[in-house]
């Protein structure tokens, strides 16, 4: 499941939008943080969709957040695990995905 928006598109058509104000954007994150919504639901409130957002804002949302692959939840991004597979996942996803193989390996 993803809920990024598609980045190729708006890196061909980002110039031309809107950029958000910087209150906006930190609004945008502390909805975001720690919940399971899309992007889409809360930009919603602002009538809004991720089509909207160019390539600027969007990237500043991500250096403050990301959305765990593994169970779809909004973190800091100070929560990022490392993951070989390139995935964005939470240290706690990590951990379980570590267990679970360690358990294979047993
Ligand atoms: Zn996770």
């Amino acid at each position: 499941m993803t809920v990024y928006p598609d980045f190729d598109r708006i890196k061909e058509y980002g110039d031309l939008r809107m950029s958000l104000s910087k209150d906006q954007l930190q609004d945008i994150i502390e909805n975001l943080q720690g919940t399971c919504l899309t992007l889409d639901d809360v930009l919603d409130d602002y009538g809004l969709s991720s089509e909207d957002l160019n390539l600027e804002d969007l990237s500043r949302i991500e250096e403050e957040i990301f959305l765990c692959d593994g169970c779809g939840w909004w973190y800091e991004s100070s929560e990022l695990g490392d993951d070989e597979d390139g995935e964005f996942l939470c240290r706690w996803c990590i951990e379980c995905e570590n267990d679970m193989d360690e358990e294979l390996e047993e």
